[in-house]
């Protein structure tokens, strides 16, 4: 035993009209059948408001939250923002942000940082390049362990901040990571967070994310070190969500 509850978490991206709400019910009826683990959803900002009072004890969650508190910032979202329209969290970083929308290390440092003044729970993401991952497990290791710690924001804690490793070249492209691989980079990013924050680096969570469904959830799920997963596709129906949230 860890002591760290898994945590399954959906990333609905850019998906999700109010014809789906019925899919955040459904899943709210899942996790009321698992008070043993937390579920989240991370939803589009303009469901976030009809889907929290449906969503029962999962947290509703945004899927990016701006470093400043207000401002000329168009089109952006705060975190002020995120908790009035109900949301108990948001994700930071994620590597289709880092990558079309040009977010830096210290970009998600910041949005963290501000994220969590308001309370809101964090998941902040990392993850190499398939180019990185060619170079070898200890350069994958190396380079994702410098992205976590560059983008740690100050005041890292396990109570409000998760961390999830997701491959870039496993996100939406079906190819999981093999346990091994999974399993010596959690190792690592474990090592890294207990160094930078002691003994509360051993209490926070680290999610797995990149093709994660119903098949290869029970082979990752109980790797050491693995605290729960962060599913983008299979998470936007209760019907895929299910077998992942039943192998936790
Ligand atoms: C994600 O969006 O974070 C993700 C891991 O997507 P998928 O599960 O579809 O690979």
């Amino acid at each position: 035993m860890t002591g760290r509850r898994k945590l399954i978490a959906g990333n609905w991206k850019m998906n999700g009209l109010k014809a789906q709400l019925g899919e955040v019910s459904a899943i709210g009826e899942l996790a009321a059948g698992r008070p043993d683990i937390d579920v989240a959803l991370f939803l589009p900002a303009t469901l976030i408001s009809a889907a929290a009072p449906l969503a029962g004890t999962v947290l509703v969650g945004g899927q990016d939250c701006h470093q400043e508190e207000a401002g000329a910032f168009t089109g952006c979202i705060s975190a002020p923002m995120l908790l009035g329209a109900g949301a108990g969290g948001t994700l930071v970083g994620h590597s289709e942000r880092r990558t079309y929308q040009h977010e830096t290390n210290a970009d998600v440092a910041a949005k963290a940082a501000r994220a969590s003044q308001h309370g809101l729970e964090v998941v902040l993401c990392v993850g190499e390049t398939l180019d990185t991952r060619e170079q070898g497990d200890e350069a994958a290791h190396g380079w994702v362990v410098d992205q976590l710690l560059a983008s740690l924001p100050e005041g890292a804690g396990s109570g409000w901040l998760t961390i999830a490793y997701e491959p870039v070249w496993a996100i939406g492209t079906g190819k999981v990571a093999t346990p091994a691989q999974i399993a010596a980079m959690h190792g690592a990013l474990r090592d890294a967070l207990v160094e930078a924050l002691g003994a509360d680096g051993q209490a926070m969570r680290i999610l797995y994310g990149g093709s994660v469904s119903g098949d290869n959830a029970a082979d990752i799920l109980h790797l050491d070190n693995v605290d729960g997963a962060l599913v983008g596709g299979a998470s936007l129906s209760a019907a895929k969500f299910a077998p992942i949230i039943a192998a936790a």
